[in-house]
């Protein structure tokens, strides 16, 4: 129906009656009925009006006005139209509150700009990458507030295809390094995004150091043995003397590299996996009569080696890596020993937890190295460590065996006077063997 028809069909009857009624009983009835009927018309109309301006001032849905005729209607859809407003905007402060909250509790720095970079919202994780402070920095440019050139130079830069790394230092002086990303959207907004990657970077650090120092161990013996055999080739006629001095020394060479090749796959091994070690019962006071005859060996009588055993007890852990670590414990001390030097070798228990200890009488260390010795290819006497067949990767190998086994390592030294490394296993990683045992004490190999 057109717009027009329904006040037509109200007005149209009144006017018909008001002409019936003037023919029948004279203008003047006729008329003054008909105005009557309208003034009516006009004061209800005029009414709901009144209604719905008072409503309207005060727009709440219990203020909401009765009605009548047309006005009911026309009030019950609004009402209707009015809750269901609400409904929508309650769904849609929930789905504001939800992004919120996400936001909150994103774990990188995120900040919405403005086309001219003020700060319109941003989480808690701003206020620790960026030291932006939603209440007291919103409507602020963000380039006051994050006052790094680099920073200021990248956002206004407008090319934000790469990420931005700044370093940036924490309240407590701690330095973190941040990438810093930005995302244009919308109407000439932006996200800015800040995310830690300090540990990403130390480890890329690493990696980077440890290809370099793999390249710069091989790189020697592989010069040696080059040099070796371009002169061989070069003499037809060699003397045979001079060619066993070479084979020796090639030999010696050739050993080193795959002493170092081994120590690499053990420790890639040991890192490549996070499954726990196969476990087994290993049968220490066995393991370290392996090891004390290994050491008299690499000795050859040059120092006093004794093994003491406190208890008969066992290890829960695995045979191999226990070994590879108990080993390289004890042929650093008989190669960082000097000659006539002592090495005691130990298995006791401390307050329940099962020790595992070497101690010598060797060159020791100072106390600012101690910390460093359990890094790969950390020396404190590079020359010295080669010279005597070191790849810079056995106490890296016994760090890794230990927490694997949930132990840790001990160093105590001092320059000149020795050392001892003691790994400290967990109490529940204790065997308790059956059969009492006597403390017992293995004399080894005496000074030569
Ligand atoms: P390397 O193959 O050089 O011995 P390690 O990782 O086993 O490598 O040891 C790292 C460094 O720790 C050694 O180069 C050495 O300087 C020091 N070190 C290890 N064990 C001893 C020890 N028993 N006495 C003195 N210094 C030691």
């Amino acid at each position: 129906m057109k717009h027009w028809r329904r006040p037509l069909l109200a007005v149209i009857p009144v006017l018909l009656a008001g002409t019936l009624l003037a023919l029948i009983a004279g203008p003047g009835v006729g008329f003054g009925a008909a105005s009557l009927v309208l003034g009516i018309m006009l004061w209800h109309q005029l009414l709901n009006l009144a209604r719905f301006r008072l409503w309207v001032l005060d727009p709440r849905p219990e203020n909401f006005p009765e009605g009548s005729g047309v006005w009911s209607e026309l009030f019950s859809r609004l009402l209707r139209l009015q809750r269901l407003q609400a409904q929508t905007e309650a769904r849609l402060q929930e789905a504001l509150t939800r992004f919120q909250n996400a936001g909150e509790a994103f774990p990188e720095a995120v900040a919405i700009l403005d086309h001219d970079n003020t700060l319109q919202w941003c989480n808690p994780r701003a206020g620790s990458h960026f030291g932006l402070d939603l209440q007291r920095d919103r409507g602020h440019k963000v380039t006051n507030l994050v006052r790094k050139p680099q920073f200021v130079e990248y956002l206004q830069r407008g090319e934000y295809s790469a990420p931005l790394s700044m370093k940036i230092v924490g309240a407590a002086g701690v330095e973190t390094i941040l990438s810093v990303q930005v995302v244009p959207y919308g109407d000439r907004e932006k996200l800015l995004l800040g995310r830690d990657i300090t540990r990403w970077e130390r480890l890329e650090t690493m990696r980077r150091d440890f290809v370099a120092n793999v390249s710069h161990e091989l790189r020697t013996p592989l010069t040696v043995l080059t040099g070796f055999l371009e002169t061989l080739s070069d003499m037809p006629e060699a003397d045979p003397q001079m060619v066993d001095r070479s084979i020796k020394l090639m030999t010696q060479q050739a050993v080193r590299m795959s002493r170092l090749v081994e120590d690499l796959l053990t420790l890639s091994r040991l890192e490549s996996t996070t499954a726990p070690p196969r476990e087994e019962d290993v049968a220490v006071t066995d393991l370290l009569q392996q090891l004390h005859q290994d050491a008299l060996a690499l000795s050859n009588g040059r120092h006093d080696i004794r093994v003491r055993i406190d208890i008969p007890d066992g290890l829960r852990g695995n045979q191999e890596e226990i070994r590879s670590a108990f080993g390289n414990l004890v042929s650093n001390a008989i190669r960082y020993t000097p000659e006539h030097g002592r090495i005691e070798i130990s298995w006791t228990e401390e307050s329940g937890s099962p020790v595992f200890a070497v101690q010598d009488t060797g060159i020791g260390v100072e106390p600012h190295h101690i910390d460093r010795l359990t890094e790969r290819f950390y020396r404190v006497d590079r020359g010295r460590s080669r010279e005597i067949g070191g790849t810079g990767l056995g106490l890296a190998i016994v760090k890794h065996v230990l927490s694997r086994h949930q132990a840790h390592l001990e160093i105590r030294s001092e320059p000149g006077k020795g050392s001892t490394f003691r790994a400290v296993f967990p109490p529940e990683r204790l065997l308790h063997a059956s059969v009492p045992h006597a403390p017992r004490a293995v004399a080894g190999a005496t000074s030569a």
